[in-house]
């Protein structure tokens, strides 16, 4: 496909501004001793070539998308049309408040009812995602530590088959990450977790249910460890899908919560667009959070930073409008909605595996949530067909390929997450497709290996792309 700049032809334009009809002002100074290389186009054709380009890649509108972890689900258009609402979405952050009442009470309102299905007393929107989210939240327990002189807490533990952003978030945070082993149930190894803490332990990042998809019964127990060693207990709830309005990390003991509003709740993701990782946090955290918070008072709403706040973290209030979809989503489910959303995730799941778990090998099966892992190990074995290309494979059936070699405990593994917007139909059709490529592996695993044939890219350099990416267009030289 040709790049925006192989378009161009020159001349061309789309004349959206009307002409001139005040003198013209010069730059003081000229910036540039040439016009900048902008591509010529007409606005059809600019309409043509991003129609082109999204035809290129696969989306939750093209088809499933069980990417496990990350929680592509459908997201509703309604929750996008409250977004580009020209009251939202012409704000400037730095309006008097009194302009911006509306705002600040979807910030509050947005507050209210996180709290609620996290079981938090307060909660920030500044952290633009999971990570940085991860990241605020650790800031809260040091200043936590800090603010009782408490500085000899230098560790926060992690389960080993934690998302990478944890350890990673851990470390930028300025703290030393202990890996905590994982026992044969695919949960956290109590007695390993006993000799792990101690008085040097500021606290444990945990997600439950964790990056195999299991539900961790032990959770009461562990939180109470941490607590009695004097830590604080984090809660990784980028994957809410499979709990929400059933458990609260609250009443799981923990005391830092970070949501990705991005996955569970209702914003599109992928591709580097805007994203929300807001930080809930119990009451006696609260006056650390960082920025300004939006508060009701006698019925109009003000903003109040906190003398003992973190400070910012990001510009403003984060990404306004992506929490704005989260609130048009959580409260069009409503209060049976939300839990009749979780039940569907894990009944896709459950339902998905149960179809796939006669030939496909699965890593776990007790207490599987809202995804589910399998492990080519003996496949690959057998017929030297790999995770990789079975992932590979189903592209060519117009498939998103799950999340893969990922959680590192388990080898060969693809990781499925089916999300309660996919039909039964769906679900059945892709289960006939896993198992008609699993028979292509014992006959033809050839044929596998040069998979995907269908779709413009195969199989990209992904070390290459990743190393030394090619940013810039190499103009012709004339
Ligand atoms: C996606 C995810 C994250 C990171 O979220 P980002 O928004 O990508 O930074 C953290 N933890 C878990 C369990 C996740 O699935």
């Amino acid at each position: 496909m040709k790049l925006i700049f192989e378009r161009s032809r020159p001349g061309l334009s789309c004349d959206l501004l009307p002409p001139c009809d005040v003198p013209k002002a010069g730059l003081f100074a000229p910036l540039r001793s040439a016009p900048p290389r902008l591509p010529e186009l007409a606005e059809v054709d600019i309409s043509r070539h991003y129609t082109a380009l999204a035809g290129q890649a696969h989306g939750v509108n093209d088809g499933f998308y069980p990417l496990g972890s990350c929680t592509m689900k459908y997201n509703p258009r309604v929750n996008e049309e409250a977004a580009a609402l020209p009251g939202f979405a012409g704000l400037h952050p730095l309006q008097p408040v009194e302009t911006v009442q509306g705002a600040l009470e979807v910030l509050c309102t947005a507050e209210r009812l996180l709290c609620e299905i996290t079981g938090m007393d307060a909660m920030s929107f500044q952290p633009a995602a999971g990570a940085h989210g991860e990241f605020t939240g650790l800031l809260l327990i040091k200043a936590y530590h800090t603010s009782r002189q408490d500085t000899v807490r230098r560790k926060i533990l992690v389960p080993d088959a934690a998302h990478g952003t944890n350890p990673a978030s851990a470390t930028m945070a300025g703290y030393d990450v202990v890996s905590v082993p994982s026992d044969e149930k695919g949960c956290v190894d109590l007695d390993a977790l006993r000799q792990a803490v101690g008085a040097d332990t500021a606290g444990l990042m945990l997600t439950n249910p964790n990056t195999v998809g299991l539900f961790d019964e032990n959770i009461l127990e562990i939180t109470r460890i941490i607590h009695e060693a004097g830590g604080l207990c984090y809660y990784d709830g980028a994957n809410l899908n499979a709990v929400m309005g059933i458990v609260r990390p609250g009443d799981m003991g923990f005391d830092v919560v970070h949501l990705n509003l991005h996955k569970t709740f209702s914003t599109p993701h992928g591709c580097g667009g805007p994203g929300s990782g807001p930080v809930g946090c119990r009451q006696f955290l609260a006056p650390f959070l960082p920025g300004d918070q939006a508060v009701e008072q006698c019925g109009s709403y003000t903003l109040e930073q906190s003398t003992a706040s973190i400070g910012r973290v990001k510009a403003f209030y984060g990404n306004f409008l992506v929490v704005v979809r989260a609130l048009a989503y959580v409260l069009a489910l409503g209060r049976e909605g939300i839990p009749e959303a979780a039940q569907n995730a894990v009944l896709n799941a459950n339902y998905l595996m149960s179809l796939l778990r006669e030939r496909y090998d699965m890593a776990f099966t007790e207490g599987v949530m809202h995804e589910f892992v399998m492990t080519l190990e003996r496949t690959k074995k057998e017929t030297g067909v790999s995770a990789m290309d079975v992932a590979k494979a189903m592209l060519d059936y117009g498939i998103h390929p799950p999340t893969m070699y990922f959680p590192l405990i388990v080898h060969e593994a693809l990781m499925v997450e089916p999300t309660e917007t996919e039909s039964r139909a769906t679900l059945d059709e892709a289960a006939r497709i896993l198992l008609e490529i699993l028979d292509k592996a014992e006959h033809d695993p050839e044929a596998l290996h040069r998979a995907p044939e269908r779709t413009p890219v195969g199989r990209p350099d992904e070390v290459g792309a990743a190393r030394s990416p090619k940013l810039r267009y190499a103009f012709p030289v004339v």
